[in-house]
C-alpha cells in the first residue's frame, strides 16, 4: 500500500484551499525509524517510550535508554522527534513493578501521576532523554496530564534535570520544547494561563475519546459505539483548536483517529494543522488533503452543525462524494 503513495512521500499536504497540514508518524521503537523517510513524515510526533520499559526483566538503565534515544533521533536525521515520557499503568503494566489492584486502571495511578508519585523512574528517564539529545534539540511531552499543576511539576522536573547536567559540565539539549497531552476533557477547560505555559499541546484522542464518552477503549461492546465524527465530540476538538489559537500555542492530534483519512480531513478543516498517525496511514491521508477544500469542508460542517445535525459524518460523507474525493 505504501507503493500506491510513493509518488506524494515528497509534496506536502497542502489542500486545494492552499492549507498545509504537517503529517508526523508515531513510533515505539528504533525499527519504526526507518519508515520516517519511506512514508514521507515530517518527523516523530509521539514517541511512545512505554516498550522499552514493557520488554525487559527489570527498568532499563539510564545508559541504555540514553544510548538508544540518541540512535532514535540520529536515525531521524534532522526531522524533530517528540518524546512522551514513560505511559505505565491502565493498559500497560511493567512486569516487575508490584501491580496494584486498580478497579480502573484507565483512570487510575498512570503516566505522569506515577512520574510525580515515583520521581526516580521519571527522573531517570528526563536524564537519558537529556543526555541523548545533548547539543541538539530536544522535544518532551507528558502524557495524561489533568490539570495545569501536573504540566508544571513535569516541567520543572526537567528543567531541574538540565541545570544538574550543566552543573555537571555536560551538554545540554540546543533547545528545549515541552509539551503537554490532552487526553482527558479537564485539561481542554484550564485557564488560558495554562496553554501559555506549554510550548506545544498534543490531543490523545484516544484518551480523549475514552474519557469524553465514558467508554472503554479496550472494551469490545463499547469502544466503537460512539464516532468520533459526531457533534459533542467535534466540538470539543473545535474548543481545544480555538483555546490554542488564542493562547498562541501549536496543537498537534496523536491519537488513531489522526490516520484515518476522514477523520484527519475533518480535523484539519476544523483547524488542526498537526497529525500524527502511523507510517502507513501518512499516505491515504495526504492524498486525501490534497484533493480536496479544506475551507469548504468547514463550511459544510458548520451548515450542518447549524441545521442540528448530531454526527456530522453524513455531511462529511457528502461533502467528499461531492469533491469527487
Ligand atoms: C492517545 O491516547 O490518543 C495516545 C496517543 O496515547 P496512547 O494511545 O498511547 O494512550
Ligand atoms: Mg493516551
Amino acid at each position: 500500500a505504501q507503493e500506491r503513495y510513493a509518488g506524494l512521500r515528497a509534496l506536502p499536504a497542502t489542500a486545494q484551499c492552499g492549507t498545509t497540514v504537517r503529517l508526523f508518524m508515531n513510533a515505539g521503537l528504533m525499527a519504526d525509524l526507518p519508515s520516517i523517510d519511506s512514508s514521507g513524515a515530517e518527523g516523530v510526533g509521539l514517541f511512545r517510550t512505554e516498550l522499552q520499559f514493557l520488554t525487559r526483566p527489570r527498568v532499563p538503565r539510564r545508559s541504555e535508554l540514553a544510548g538508544l534515544y540518541a540512535r532514535v533521533i540520529e536515525n531521524a536525521r534532522g526531522k524533530p522527534v517528540v518524546f512522551r515520557t514513560l505511559d505505565i499503568g491502565s493498559d500497560k503494566v511493567l512486569p516487575y513493578m508490584k501491580r496494584l489492584d486498580e478497579p480502573n486502571p484507565a483512570m487510575g495511578w498512570r503516566a505522569i501521576r506515577v512520574g510525580l508519585d515515583k520521581k526516580g523512574v521519571l527522573q531517570m528517564q528526563l536524564q537519558a532523554l537529556i543526555r541523548a539529545s545533548a547539543g541538539r534539540p530536544l522535544n518532551v511531552m507528558f502524557p495524561f496530564i489533568a490539570d495545569q499543576d501536573e504540566f508544571a511539576q513535569g516541567r520543572a522536573m526537567l528543567v531541574e534535570q538540565i541545570g544538574r547536567e550543566a552543573q555537571m559540565g555536560r551538554p545540554v539539549p540546543a533547545e528545549l520544547r515541552v509539551g503537554a497531552m490532552l487526553e482527558t476533557p479537564s485539561l481542554a477547560f484550564a485557564p488560558p494561563a495554562f496553554f501559555r505555559q506549554c510550548d506545544f499541546v498534543s490531543i490523545g484522542g484516544n484518551d480523549l475519546k475514552q474519557f469524553f464518552y465514558a467508554a472503554d477503549r479496550e472494551n469490545e461492546r463499547v469502544r466503537r459505539r460512539y464516532d468520533t465524527l459526531s457533534t459533542p465530540f467535534l466540538d470539543l476538538i473545535g474548543m481545544i483548536v480555538d483555546r490554542c489559537g488564542q493562547a498562541g500555542v501549536p496543537l498537534s492530534f496523536c491519537g488513531e483517529d489522526a490516520g484515518r483519512p476522514v477523520e484527519a480531513a475533518v480535523f484539519a478543516a476544523l483547524g488542526l494543522r498537526q497529525l500524527s498517525m502511523r507510517p502507513a496511514s501518512i499516505g491515504p491521508v495526504k492524498s486525501l488533503i490534497r484533493r480536496i477544500d479544506l475551507a469548504a469542508l468547514r463550511v459544510a460542517i458548520d451548515a450542518a452543525r447549524a441545521e442540528g445535525a448530531t454526527n456530522l459524518r453524513p455531511a462529511v460523507t457528502a461533502f467528499l462524494a461531492a469533491s469527487g474525493a
